[in-house]
């Protein structure tokens, strides 16, 4: 296959690119970095059960064109995410909704009937703790934005999320990208990280969804991250906590939450019967330094002003690169620098001009 288009880094927004290009007919060299495709989405079996290697990933959407185009490679599960809270040792359910405030205040209250008094006694029970673990600031020096994501419900339902389409695949998220990649105009190298060669070199487009920063050797200074440390336990019993993920709000436990991975697959119960023991993983949340993995980025005044920088390094090594047929198109998580949900990077992805 003689290769016309380059795809670096196989998470969702770039196997999703790769797959509308092959389809269009370009052959496509997909390469990645790590070992294997995926991105944060990538999951290893253990004893029949599939762990998230980098924290619980939930597919959520409200958007048909990405629930379609998903749902042509796997089937989804019925697995509806809902989120408990550790605080002090006693269990409460996310988010902030008629339920918790039943459990914390301990009589029938709607969100819009709470005072001052009672807004601020939930926002340091259930925020101001997991959210200076997680951001490793306080709660006020985060964007509000980012607190915003946590619903808040003026119904007894727990759900966490609001979209009508959620699911974990059947067939597992591996298998997700696996069939994505699966096309006679594409093929992939893994151990493969892209290394940007001058402008007059690159004579094909390539689509990057690695950090923007690393593209140009980090040349004007690191974007700031958060990262993340999994610990990851097999335990002996059938069940460690009834849950998915139990988040925990106080700031005196080191981690931010525990997810326990059988519980992402309900259909398969039957099989979780049978004593196999569980597995579960511990996330904690630190400040990112060089050679660490990417995971949330820190949106502020200094780093978009640096995201800008990388983003005109971008126009210029296109104009020069245009004469000789090369040009970059940098997108995802990493390359826009974004908190992006799963459903979004692929609807970025799905709008990327081809
Ligand atoms: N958050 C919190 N307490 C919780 C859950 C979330 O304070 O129990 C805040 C925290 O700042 C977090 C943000 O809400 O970063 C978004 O939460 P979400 O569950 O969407 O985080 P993600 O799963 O994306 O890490």
């Amino acid at each position: 296959m003689l290769v016309d288009t380059i795809v670096a880094g196989a998470g969702l927004w770039g196997c999703t690119v790769a797959r509308r290009l092959a389809e269009a007919g370009r052959h496509v060299l997909v390469l990645e970095k790590r070992k294997a495709v995926g991105g944060n989405c990538r999951c290893r079996t253990e004893k029949g059960i599939e762990v998230h290697l980098y924290g619980s990933h939930i597919f959520h959407t409200s958007n048909e064109e990405v629930w379609k185009f998903v749902n042509r490679f796997v089937s989804f599960n019925d697995y509806r995410h809902s989120v408990l809270a550790n605080r002090r040792g006693k269990i409460y359910h996310l988010p902030i909704g008629c339920t918790l405030l039943k459990e914390f205040f301990g009589r029938a209250l709607k969100p819009s009937e709470l005072t001052e008094v009672d807004r601020t006694a939930l926002f340091d029970a259930f925020i101001r703790g997991y959210t200076s673990k997680q951001w490793g600031v306080s709660p006020e020096d985060v964007d509000p934005s980012v607190i915003a994501r946590l619903k808040v419900r003026d119904t007894f339902s727990t759900d966490y999320f609001d979209d009508p389409h959620q699911g974990i695949p059947a067939e597992g998220y591996n298998e997700l990208f696996r069939r994505m990649l699966d096309h006679p105009n594409i093929r992939v190298k893994c151990n493969a990280p892209f290394v940007l060669q001058s402008a007059k070199s690159l004579t094909c487009p390539v689509y990057y969804s690695g950090p923007i920063d690393q593209l140009f050797g980090s040349r004007l200074g690191h974007l700031p991250w958060r990262t993340l440390r999994f610990e990851t336990e097999h335990l002996p019993r059938r069940d460690f906590q009834g849950a998915t993920v139990v988040n925990y709000s106080d700031a005196s436990v080191p981690y931010t939450r525990i997810h326990e991975f059988r519980h992402y697959h309900p259909e398969k119960a039957g099989a979780f019967a049978k004593p196999q023991g569980t597995i579960i993983t511990r996330e904690y949340s630190s400040a990112w330094k060089p050679g660490d993995e990417q995971y949330y980025p820190i949106d502020n005044a200094a780093s978009r002003e640096l995201l800008a920088k990388y983003r005109q390094l971008v126009d210029s090594f296109n104009a020069e690169a245009a004469s000789s047929g090369g040009k970059l198109i940098v997108g995802g998580r990493l390359g826009e620098y974004r908190y992006y949900d799963m459903d979004k990077s692929i609807a970025a992805a799905l709008a990327v001009e081809i």
